[in-house]
């Protein structure tokens, strides 16, 4: 492929990657979106190839086959685990930054070669930094979230903490500096050695003091680190697609990790120095609190009833698998005449987005689904809102009681409905690990199970009664 053919196809594949990102902002265009993206990529795959100066295609090959074997078992985990998943994609976004960087580095070290002018050394030590902090800090990201043994959940603190961590980080630029002025020097690849080193242990310690509540939004940055990375490397390899789709990829995650610290009322800083998850210390006092459990039949009667239920989803509605259940409840309300709403929280659930998935594989319409802002002035007028395994996004804490951890975040007012049925199987709490007073409060009642067995039930109870309203 001639150069100017190399460089169309790179003009193209960007044009797919901007409108794989536009289309992913609805639910009806996102699936052309993926296929954008997918197709962007593999274009920019084959040019990269089909350039003359590859000519031994042996080791390419081998790559292509170790990359499927890793991407495929890695695209079929389940969807409460996506967040995760991203996080080893940005561990090897962010691994391959790095080795390119440093590979670059020694390889021109070793002609002696001019091609080390300031901009490039630059580039390379921005691409080693970035690409060897983001791999170690996505994995500890990742182990955080899968709960792996001899990585602690708990945000990790002790004196200076901030302080040690920034030096280092300083250090490492200073050595950077210094391999920029002197690329040639004999100590200059031991220099570049010791950086590589501080960067993995950057990316460890970033990670120790956050907590697992704040870990998708910390995926969400290193995502912006990776693109970074991405960035640095189009500069030290002259391609001018890595700059472009990595500067896509950190600004988007950059843009990510802001909404969904709005969401949870946390500021950027909060998240990277916070230690969140520490303050939760147990109420005192220690009386049991009463819940009030409801049979099925009763729910179902009381739905039936209604004029206008709101159903509240969550985290254990995805764990459960619940939402084709879900559906088929909305079907049988529906029915019966009854106008039945989501309440879709920004970050319910493990990702951003992550209930508008569940529900749109089970062919909800999308206008009924409502914005956590839009629904809060309706749920005084709510009859029944039925909360799915949700817990910290209906916990009315985060308005009243300052002390809590979660104070501020916006929530959805599901205790403002005029009765509330929650669903869940145990008294156990959820991801902030705090106590939730809506499930104490006169109106609410407890249907105690595995939300879609709770709801299956539900729906049985209702597809055998007279259907009458
Ligand atoms: P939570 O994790 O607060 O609560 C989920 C509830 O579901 C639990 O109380 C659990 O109770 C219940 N549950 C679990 N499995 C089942 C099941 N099989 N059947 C029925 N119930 C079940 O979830 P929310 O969605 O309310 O809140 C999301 C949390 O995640 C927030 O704290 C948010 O800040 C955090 N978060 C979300 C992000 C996002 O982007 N979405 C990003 C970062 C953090 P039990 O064990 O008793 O069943």
């Amino acid at each position: 492929m001639s150069y100017g053919l190399v460089q169309f196809a790179y003009l193209i594949a960007t044009a797919l990657f901007v409108f794989a990102l536009h289309w992913m902002n609805a639910p009806a265009t996102a699936r052309r979106g993926v296929y954008a993206g997918v197709i962007g990529m593999s274009l920019a795959v084959v040019a990269t190839w089909a350039q003359p100066e590859i000519v031994n295609h042996l080791w390419i090959v081998i790559a292509v086959i170790l990359g499927f074997a890793v991407g495929i078992p890695l695209s079929r985990v389940p969807l409460t685990a996506v967040p995760q998943r991203t996080a080893l994609s940005h561990a090897f976004g962010g691994l391959a930054a790095g080795l390119v960087g440093a590979g670059k580095y020694y390889l021109w070290f070793g002609d002696g070669s001019d091609q080390l002018t300031p901009f490039r050394t630059t580039a390379i030590i921005a691409e080693v930094l970035l690409g060897f902090l983001t791999f170690t800090g996505s994995l500890m990201a990742a182990g955080k979230l899968q709960e792996v043994k001899w990585i602690p959940q708990r945000p990790v603190t002790y004196p200076m903490q901030n302080v040690a961590n920034i030096g280092l980080l300083l250090l490492a630029a200073a050595l950077g500096v210094g391999v920029v002025l002197q690329p040639l020097a004999a100590w200059a690849p031991v220099a570049l050695a010791a950086i590589i080193v501080l960067a993995l242990l950057f990316g460890v310690l970033l990670i120790i003091p956050i907590g697992g509540a704040d870990m998708p939004t910390v995926i969400a940055i290193l995502n912006a680190y990776a693109g970074l990375a991405a960035v640095a490397m189009g500069f030290v390899l002259d391609n001018k697609l890595l700059i472009t789709a990595g500067a896509l990829d950190g600004s988007s995650g950059l843009i990510l990790a802001v909404i969904m610290c709005k969401a949870m009322n946390r500021s950027f800083t909060n998240v990277l120095f916070g230690a969140f998850g520490q303050v939760q210390q147990a109420k005192a006092g220690g009386e049991e609190r009463i819940y009030k459990a409801e049979s099925i039949e009763g729910a179902g009667q009381v739905l039936e009833q209604a004029n206008l239920v709101v159903i509240v989803p969550g985290y254990g509605m995805a764990v459960a698998q619940a939402q084709h259940k879900v559906r088929e409840l909305y079907d049988q309300l529906r029915k019966r005449g009854v106008t039945v709403k989501f309440a879709i929280h920004p970050v319910a659930g493990r990702m951003p987005g992550h209930m508008n998935v569940l529900l749109a594989e089970a062919d909800i319409p999308y206008t009924d689904l409502v914005e956590m802002d839009e629904i809060n002035s309706d749920m005084p007028q709510v009859d029944v809102a039925l909360v799915v395994g949700a817990n910290d996004v209906v916990n009315p804490a985060a308005r009243s009681d300052k002390g809590s951890p979660i104070y501020g975040m916006p929530i959805i007012d599901a205790d403002r409905a005029r009765t509330v049925f929650a669903i869940k199987r145990s008294k156990n709490p959820g991801f902030a690990g705090i106590d939730n007073e809506l499930y104490f409060s006169d109106k609410t009642w407890m249907l105690f199970g595995d939300a879609k067995s709770v709801i299956g039930e539900l729906v049985k109870q209702l597809s055998g009664g007279s259907g009458m309203h």
